[in-house]
């Protein structure tokens, strides 16, 4: 069936001479990779359409691929949009999206909001950039993949999969990767950008783990406040990277980083697990996302405790029936 999508969307891309790629609010290494990757091979194979990225947001730690193009708006009456790694609408950083003519939807979330005229998603894959590297060789014989193109594919693929640690990693993940790297993708300057970070940064990472909440059950928690946020004059997106600064914790095996928006007037919730889902619960709290790495939305201290006691809960019952855990 999915053969058949795939087919349909190379024929959609075949018929329109304007395409627009956007992808999720507050890009990761998978929506900007998916993206980037995915308007390279439409450039190189259709030099003659007019291809555009457009999104209205920007990750810093991402600066290093590239921008996005300034659309005009009139371009959509007559354009296909393409939005990737995106589950649901009111996610797409795009606020023209409505304009343009058909959508294709392309993502591996957990199927909510399905706002393509086609929708091809597999949630099984751990990354949109899977999807995206399988379709290149589906249609190897007609797309053109340059270096560039297959090492921001593989930078999707390495950073939404835990550098491919993460469930939803199968062999064929591995072949596909390997077809990307056949093509000759710069994996030495990739992760020197990856892993480098600033003095500063480091500075704030040993603050944070001085300051690790964890329940009697074992749920790590850390709320980084406005305090916090201003002390080391960190951006929203660096204090929302806490996250991974609490996933080898043993015993812990649900972790979860409370971000004060300020902007927003909420505080942003980023949970992760290891065994056990926390997706429902996420849910609960005006979120969602996969089954062990979901997003939510909290509004008041008194909300962000009574998701940590729910939290809690659940891996003690997790921890009643499967034992201590790793
Ligand atoms: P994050 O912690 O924001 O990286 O989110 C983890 C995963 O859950 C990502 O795949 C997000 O796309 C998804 N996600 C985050 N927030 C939400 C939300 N409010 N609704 C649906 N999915 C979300």
């Amino acid at each position: 069936m999915n053969e058949e999508i795939k087919r349909q969307i190379l024929a959609k891309i075949e018929a329109y001479g304007t395409i627009v790629v956007s992808r999720h609010i507050r890009p990761d290494g998978d929506a900007v990779g998916s993206t980037m990757g995915f308007t390279r091979i439409l450039r190189d194979t259709y030099p003659e359409k007019k291809i555009f990225l457009a999104d209205d947001d920007f990750a810093d730690y991402l600066a290093f691929c590239g921008g996005e193009d300034d659309v005009p708006e009139e371009a959509y009456a007559d354009a296909l949009l393409i939005v990737i790694d995106t589950g649901t609408r009111k996610r797409i950083s795009n606020k023209n999206y409505r304009l343009a003519k058909e959508i294709i939807k392309i993502d591996h979330h957990i199927e909510a909001d399905p706002y393509g005229d086609l929708n091809w998603v597999e949630d099984f894959r751990s990354s949109a950039c899977e999807m995206i590297a399988d379709f290149y060789l589906t249609f190897q014989d007609k797309l053109k993949l340059s270096r560039e193109a297959a090492t921001y594919i593989y930078m999707g693929m390495v950073t939404d999969s835990g550098r491919f640690r993460f469930e939803g990693v199968t062999g064929e993940t591995l072949r596909l990767a390997g077809a990307l790297l056949d093509k000759g993708v710069d994996y030495e300057t990739l992760f020197a950008h990856l892993y480098t970070e600033e003095p500063a940064s480091l500075k704030f990472k040993s603050y944070v783990y001085g300051h690790i909440q964890i329940t009697p059950n074992g749920v790590a928690y850390l709320y980084a406040d406005r305090e916090m946020q201003e002390k080391f004059a960190l951006s929203f997106e660096d204090a929302c990277a806490i996250v991974d600064e609490l996933n080898s914790i043993k015993g812990s095996l649900i972790w979860v980083a409370f971000i004060d928006n300020e902007a927003a007037g909420n505080i942003r919730v980023r949970l992760r697990s290891r065994f056990l889902g926390i997706n429902d619960l996420a849910i609960k709290y005006h979120g969602g996302g996969h089954n062990m790495a979901a997003g939510a939305t909290v509004f008041s201290v008194e909300e962000m405790r009574a998701l940590i006691e729910e939290a809690d809960e659940l891996l003690g019952a997790y921890k009643a029936t499967h034992g201590e855990a790793i």
